[in-house]
């Protein structure tokens, strides 16, 4: 497993926001490395993408993986991989080293920076699987000793084909924008470790972390990344993800417009209230009256979904739900 002194690196192409199955390169290095270089793959400019680095280290940062050394950037060692390449010439073992114009392949800039850089293992996808033997030869024929390889499986669709970028959660930024916390989807990654095999996707099992992760996050920690005063965390904790934990959080914030609901219902509720009963009690007492707990809710929520009604009264000060209560009545 991970040996102190491992020096690893992670190497995306700046194409924008991590894939998913590029997500778990970047932690499987992370757990294995003592010590991790961050390095943008820009060999090849048709791919480099504006903003496309911002994107990667945002994603990193998100997952919490963090580097020692980087980013370094290929294109600014490209005098080192040239003066490198004079040893074995433009062509390797059939395979462009160096372009028309002078310009170094990924190939080469890649070899000759695991070796700048003391990088002990590679670790990367399966795709990368058939430029094995090509880059140690390539090394040794440099002058180095190669790194040890290590391929991990491919993240794969429903299809059954490598899970393609626009399907839903493939990438991180895509992840964060659906709620999900970080650390569910950091939970996923470390869960799958080195798949030997290509994997299918599992956002159900993402989903599920999501839950657990909230239910961890203590309450001031909660409400921060909601946005919200920790006065409403009780109604955020039946939230599945943090999107549906801010729009709880909105449910108590903003009054609903008034509706119609069983006046019989909202006056016992509003006795309870006013009277200072607890709010699972007020919830209790009212079902025991046969009152109409789905009117309580849309005078309180102006919704017929939602938090427990208990919780979205332990979120709402009195005063609030006696007004929301009376608007309606
Ligand atoms: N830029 C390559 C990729 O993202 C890096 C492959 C490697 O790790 O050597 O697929």
């Amino acid at each position: 497993m991970a040996a102190v002194s491992a020096r690893v690196r992670f190497a995306p192409s700046p194409t924008g926001s991590l894939h998913i199955g590029n997500a778990l390169s970047a932690v499987a290095n992370r757990g294995f490395g003592g010590w991790m270089l961050l390095r943008i793959d820009d060999t090849d400019p048709a791919r480099n993408v504006t903003g496309g680095q911002d994107a990667i280290v945002a994603d990193l940062e998100w997952l919490g993986v963090r580097w020692d050394e980087g980013p370094v950037h290929q294109s600014e060692r490209q005098e080192r991989h040239r003066e490198a390449a004079e040893a074995v010439g433009a062509r390797f073992d059939g395979v462009t080293l160096l372009r028309q114009d002078g310009t170094p392949t990924y190939h080469l800039a890649s070899v000759v920076d695991d070796a700048d850089f003391g990088i002990t293992h590679v670790i990367r996808g399966n795709d990368h699987r058939p430029n094995e033997a090509l880059h140690a030869r390539l090394a040794r024929a440099l002058g180095f000793e190669p790194p040890e390889y290590r391929h991990h499986g491919l993240i794969l669709g429903e299809d059954g084909k490598k899970l393609s970028k626009r399907a839903e959660g493939a990438t991180v930024q895509s992840l964060r924008e659906a709620g999900i916390p970080a650390e569910a989807a950091r939970a996923y990654l470390e869960e799958l470790g080195l798949p030997a095999h290509d994997v299918h996707y599992d956002l159900a099992r993402i989903r599920r972390l999501a839950i657990d992760a909230l239910a961890a996050l203590p309450d001031e920690e909660l409400a921060a990344r909601v946005g919200a005063p920790a006065s409403v965390v009780p109604a955020l904790r039946g939230a599945r993800d943090l999107n549906e934990a801010r729009d709880y959080a909105d449910l108590i914030l903003t009054a609903p417009v008034p509706v119609e609901a069983s006046p019989e219902t909202l006056a016992r509720a509003r006795e309870l209230i006013a009277g200072g009963a607890a709010p699972k009690e007020v919830v209790r007492e009212v079902k025991a009256v046969g009152g109409d707990l789905r009117s309580l809710r849309l005078a309180l929520t102006g919704r017929e979904q939602g938090p427990e009604l208990s919780a979205v009264l332990a979120a709402l000060p009195r005063e609030e739900a006696l007004r929301r209560v009376d608007a309606s009545l």
